[in-house]
């Protein structure tokens, strides 16, 4: 049988994954005919990206499952007409690019870089950073991205606490879960990372309360979601000065607009959504994969808990 999959993505995702894709499912063995089109009834996979026009999945009857493109899947994970399985991508560029955005600016700023790349006026400041073992590091979420970057950050020395919904185990992080241990994990980030995905129970999660709960000077780094922070209150704990600083990826609305306070706030770093993608021959692999997989039968890698919205 040949697997019907509609690449359901914009023209640009199409020209950078129509290549890497067919030879990836062809590697794959997998019988395929891959098009941006075909009458809904003729469909068996949906590749899927945010802002889709695929929104509307009843017309698809013989669907077997939704493979999502980004690690996200706020776009469609409550959508209610989907009844076939939904899953989502987790790729080693992904987690690579993730490790290395994450851990370049926590060094930014424990090292305190800015003072001496935009300092440069004569003054000869001598003032030694702290060791990484001096500077604790607490990361909001332990999936996929959070477990990798705790790793690479716990390798440098910096003592890391972990916080998760679900208890877990990870070598050299401390790990709380649950709502009694995030005041714990918040009260031990010098520095904090936010690598959890929106849900209805993440939303605002980092508000006026939880930031109070941070250290005196405090730094958050949010390549998770937008929604994870309660805007006003960052903005307000960064003027008061209880937080010293905030690196922001992803906003409420994208592109952040051009008057938002963020651009102009002497405290706020704006990177635009760029932490890390999605690569097109990872990935690709990954999506063949869960095709070959669904055809033989097999369960799928790396399905969403559509009750919990992850
Ligand atoms: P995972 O699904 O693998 O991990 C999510 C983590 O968040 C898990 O540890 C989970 O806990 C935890 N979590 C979820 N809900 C709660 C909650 N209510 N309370 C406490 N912990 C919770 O996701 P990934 O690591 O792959 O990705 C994380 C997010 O990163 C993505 O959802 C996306 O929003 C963002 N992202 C951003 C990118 C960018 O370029 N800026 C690129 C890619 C992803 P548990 O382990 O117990 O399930």
């Amino acid at each position: 049988m040949t697997a019907n999959i509609l690449f359901a993505a914009t023209a640009n995702r199409w020209a950078e994954y129509e290549t890497p894709l067919s030879e990836a499912l062809r590697e794959a063995g997998v019988a395929f005919d891959l098009r941006t089109d075909f009458p809904p009834d003729e469909v068996d996979y949906i590749v899927y990206a945010p802002n889709s026009e695929v929104q509307d999945f009843k017309p698809y009857t013989r669907l077997k499952a939704v493979l999502n493109l980004w690690a996200g899947v706020e776009d469609v994970v409550f959508n209610p007409t989907l009844s076939v399985p939904l899953a989502r991508m987790v790729d080693h560029g992904l987690t690579q690019g993730m490790v290395e955005w994450v851990t370049g600016h926590v060094l930014r700023h424990h090292l305190g870089m800015d003072a001496h790349i935009l300092g440069q006026d004569g003054q000869w400041r001598t003032e030694v950073p702290p060791l990484a073992q001096d500077r604790r590091v607490t990361i909001l979420g332990l999936g996929e991205l959070g477990r990798a970057c705790a790793d690479s950050l716990a390798r440098l020395g910096f003592p890391v606490s972990g916080w998760s919904r679900s208890a877990k185990s990870l070598p050299d992080v401390t790990t709380y879960h649950g709502d009694d241990g995030l005041a714990e994990a918040l009260s031990r980030a010098d520095i904090l990372v936010l690598l959890l995905p929106d849900t209805p129970d993440t939303t605002d999660l980092v508000n006026a309360d939880r930031l109070a709960q941070m250290p005196e000077g405090a730094v958050l780094i949010n390549p998770g979601r937008g929604t994870l922070i309660d805007d006003t209150a960052l903005i307000e704990a960064l003027d008061s000065g209880r937080l010293g600083h905030a690196t922001l990826d992803v906003f409420r609305t994208e592109p952040l607009l051009p008057v938002h306070p963020f651009w102009a706030h002497p405290k706020v770093t704006v990177t635009p959504h760029i932490a890390s993608a999605t690569r097109a021959d990872s990935a690709s692999r990954v999506i063949a994969e869960n095709v070959r997989r669904g055809e033989a039968g097999e369960p799928l890698l790396h399905l969403v808990n559509r009750d919990l919205g992850y």
